[in-house]
């Protein structure tokens, strides 16, 4: 993409009202605009982040074996009547009447929904178990939107749901999703970390958040220090065999969990200079909860002896938009973002020191059409000084810098954002590396 073609609008002035880093980066890099409170427009930058993010979730559901299915946003009351929620969710909820008088809502959530889909064609045990997922926006009323995407009224979010006929089904699907979760965010290059939480509106007696632990988070957190530095992934295995109830860590045998499900005696057996208490962003939640949907929502079917049994249920969800937000919390500088590679919107900038040079601009054209469509060339005729800024600012991981000096020899400065380093390589190397660097998450 040539920068001087895109919709690609970057600011120069701090917006006064952004207050956390990830809020200010995504507004002056041209990433998002607000439309109205707690609701976004994505534009093309912003965009190809979200849906890069989006890809990494959707691969780790469907390893995990998930089905994708797509719900809709507006949804009839008469569901959430069903499972006794309607008048329980209170004003988060966004409430709509249709030409008819009828009630609905714009979904804060689908334990309803799927619970209905399910129930009319579930036949028998054998259609156990199944887990189904979507990628969807929702919208919850929030008393304060704020901090930009991370806690908008308006969000994407990836929330998947299990059906199994008993608990032990249950728990292996419980324990699948949350391996899943570490893996997804593992590939984000996020750390986050897995607590023990509160199940909240969702209901249910066993759940973990994923916190990415950032001074700007809204979750006050508390943690064993080890596992700053555990490698949870590598602990985890799905076939783990214990119970899953009652648990704290039952990969990592250390203590986490946010302030609503903090337990005081737990904490204090640990010595005091390993006991972290810490602020963390939530980017995703994971529940199991029996059979609460199905039971007050009749999903009911026979089992292997024929007596009728209500599947236990689990609900999984990411925060998908919010994710944009945390991971810039997690990688940035003063400059602006430094976007792991997995994530980036391009994977490199271009960067034409001497537009109009016939060497500089020759060369810039060579790498962006072997680089495209993963590549944003700026061809703009401004100082070197602005693209310097500007790329910095969006925060692309390679930088290929093309000066005439450079030009005339058939060398490219290639700078790793991340690190500040630089390079003299071939354009060739150039286009290798980041090439490289993109090879398990693909150009497009
Ligand atoms: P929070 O405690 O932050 O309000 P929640 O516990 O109400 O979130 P869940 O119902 O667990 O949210 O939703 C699943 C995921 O959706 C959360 O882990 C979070 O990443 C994301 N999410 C929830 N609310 C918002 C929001 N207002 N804006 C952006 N993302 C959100
Ligand atoms: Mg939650």
């Amino acid at each position: 993409m040539r920068l001087s073609q895109a919709f690609l609008p970057t600011l120069k002035e701090t917006p006064a009202d952004a207050q956390i880093a990830s809020h200010r980066l995504m507004l002056r890099a041209g990433m998002v605009r607000q439309t109205s409170a707690g609701i976004y427009a994505w534009l093309p930058l912003g965009w190809r982040v979200l849906r890069r993010v989006e890809r990494i979730v959707r691969e780790e559901q469907d390893a995990a074996g998930a089905q994708e299915i797509l719900m809709p946003t507006i949804q009839t009351a008469d569901l959430w009547r069903q499972s006794g929620r309607y008048d329980a969710y209170g004003p988060e909820m966004l409430r709509l009447k249709d030409r008819h008088e009828r009630d609905m809502l714009y979904g804060p959530t689908n334990e309803e929904m799927v619970t209905e889909i399910f129930r009319g064609y579930a036949r028998s045990y054998r259609d156990l178990p199944r887990n189904l997922y979507h990628i969807q926006w929702k919208f919850r009323d929030e008393v304060r939107p704020r901090f930009g995407v991370m806690r908008g009224r308006e969000f994407l979010m990836k929330d998947a749901y299990s059906f199994d006929l008993d608990r032990e089904g249950a728990q292996a699907s419980y324990r699948r999703m949350f391996v899943a979760y570490l893996r997804t965010f593992a590939r984000m290059g996020l750390k986050a970390i897995p607590m023990r939480a509160a199940t909240g509106p969702i209901g249910g007696n066993l759940s973990h958040e994923f916190v990415v632990l950032a001074e700007t988070g809204e979750s006050q957190v508390f943690l064993h220090r080890d596992l700053l530095d555990f490698d949870v992934l590598r602990a985890a295995t799905p076939d783990y065999e214990g119970d899953l109830s009652p648990m704290v860590d039952f990969w990592t045998g250390r203590y986490a969990a946010t302030d609503e499900e903090h337990d005081e005696a737990a904490w204090g057996a640990i010595p005091e200079d390993r006991r972290v208490s810490a602020r963390g962003i939530e980017v995703g939640h994971i529940f199991y909860f029996g059979t609460k949907y199905s039971a007050s929502m009749d999903l009911k079917v026979p089992g292997p002896d024929g007596a009728l049994v209500a599947p236990e249920m689990g609900s999984y969800g990411i925060g998908v938009s919010r994710l944009v937000g945390a991971l810039i919390e997690a990688n940035h500088d003063e400059a602006g973002i430094r976007w792991p590679d997995s994530v980036a919107p391009f994977a490199a900038a271009v960067l034409n020191l001497k537009q109009g040079d016939a060497a500089c601009d020759a060369l810039c054209e060579r790498l962006h059409a072997a680089l495209s469509p993963d590549c944003l060339y700026d061809d703009r005729a401004e100082r070197a000084g602005v693209k310097f800024a500007d790329a910095d600012l969006m925060g692309h991981p390679w930088q290929a810098i093309v000066g005439p000096r450079g030009a005339a020899a058939g060398r490219v400065e290639l700078k790793r954002r991340a690190t500040g380093e630089r390079q003299e390589v071939s354009p060739e190397d150039a286009v290798a590396r980041v090439r490289e660097s993109r090879k398990d998450v693909g150009a497009g």
